[in-house]
């Protein structure tokens, strides 16, 4: 509970976009700008 700035699929804390399909807090390396999804859901 409190924080959740780890990303969640790197781990890294500079989360800074949320995935519009899974919802998943993701950095900017785990996220796809253009589709506004992460990495996972874009593969
Ligand atoms: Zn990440
Ligand atoms: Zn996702």
């Amino acid at each position: 509970m409190g924080i959740s700035g780890l990303c969640t699929i790197c781990g890294k804390p500079s989360v800074i976009f949320s995935c519009m399909l899974c919802g998943k807090l993701v950095c900017r390396n785990c996220f796809d700008e253009k589709h506004n999804i992460c990495v996972k859901c874009s593969i």
